[in-house]
């Protein structure tokens, strides 16, 4: 589920519900507020087996008719157990793709990743309803390969849609970010962020530490709350910079003190440094709902380019998600 992103959920689930999703999204906010799990969520409402598309969920274990769906008009609501929920949850759905930096391209999605985008989307979907497209920092697209999606962006398929992820619409061409509608995510409040880790079993005292330091973001108290030592770091660096604070003023009277302060500034930046650097990433950040299979960051697979269709210039094909099928 997504933690405080009312907004963003109920654009989303508005196009589900009315059957009209876009060709392209902009998901846009802050890292580790939940745009790679909204993402995730939305591919699974899109092809889940037992949600149809603009109409919402069958009940399960009876024959689809009409009078069985139930409206559910405000969150986006996959089942998260059936194959296609689970495939996609682990990387594994032949028709979602999640396209980051490859190795070829250094910090960049490289053109000929988009390239195979461009060609990967006249082929139907193999198993699903819908193909997508999942760029978790459409910032590391350059102008080039930015420029080759544009040419997918500008007339695609009726069965595709791309979802764009970045930190700010100052990050994105111009010309891309016209083409695509905008969801926007902002910080969750600390409340919602306890009450969903105290909902995921983590202990009250916690979910409230947890909640105020992860400052808005979910995925980071939640990876917080799965990595204790990762929270002790944190809280080492900012006694640090309490310290450095006083040493600071101290250095005002005596400067032989403003040395000893650059250091313990340096060591509290190195603290904070590995944590805030990869807050959110390429990786979801939800505990599991209604019992599904909770995404754990290390399960969702992160193509390189999207299956069966990028080789490297060398001609080697990349592992592809579908030879996992
Ligand atoms: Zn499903």
């Amino acid at each position: 589920m997504l933690v405080g992103q009312e907004r963003a959920e109920a654009i989303l689930s508005r196009a589900l519900r009315h059957g009209r999703v876009s060709h392209a999204y902009l998901f846009v906010g802050p890292e580790a507020v939940g745009k790679n799990t909204a993402a995730l969520l939305f591919a699974q409402a899109l092809n889940c087996d037992v949600r149809d598309e603009g109409r919402g969920m069958r009940d399960e274990g009876t024959n689809f008719s009409p009078s069985s769906l139930i409206p559910r008009p405000s969150s986006l609501d996959p089942c998260g157990v059936c194959d296609s929920c689970r495939r996609i949850a682990a990387g594994t759905h032949p028709d979602v793709h999640v396209i980051v930096p490859g190795s070829k391209g250094g910090q960049n999605i490289s053109v000929e990743q988009m390239r195979g985008v461009r060609q990967d989307v006249a082929r139907r979907p193999i198993m699903g309803r819908r193909k997508l497209y999942l760029v978790p920092t459409a910032e590391a697209m350059n102008e080039e390969a930015a420029n080759t999606l544009l040419k997918t962006l500008e007339e695609p398929p009726e069965y595709v849609t791309l979802v764009l992820m970045a930190t700010s619409p100052t990050r994105v061409l111009p010309t891309v970010l016209s083409r695509c509608q905008v969801v926007p995510f902002g910080l969750a409040p600390a409340a919602a962020i306890r009450d969903w880790l105290q909902a995921n079993g983590v202990a009250a005292e916690a979910a409230a530490a947890l909640a105020f330091s992860a400052t808005g973001r979910p995925g980071l108290a939640l990876r917080w709350s799965q990595e204790p030592e990762a929270l002790e770091r944190r809280r080492q660096a900012l006694r640090l910079l309490e310290e450095t604070a006083r040493l600071r003023q101290r250095a005002r009277q005596n400067p032989g003190e403003s040395i000893a302060a650059l250091r313990l500034a340096e060591r509290a930046r190195t603290l904070v440094g590995s944590e805030e650097s990869d807050g959110a990433g390429p990786r979801p950040t939800a505990p599991r709902a209604r019992g599904r299979e909770k995404p754990e960051p290390g399960n969702t697979r992160m193509t390189e380019s999207p299956p069966q269709l990028c080789t490297s210039p060398a001609g080697r094909s990349h592992s592809t998600s579908a030879s996992r099928l």
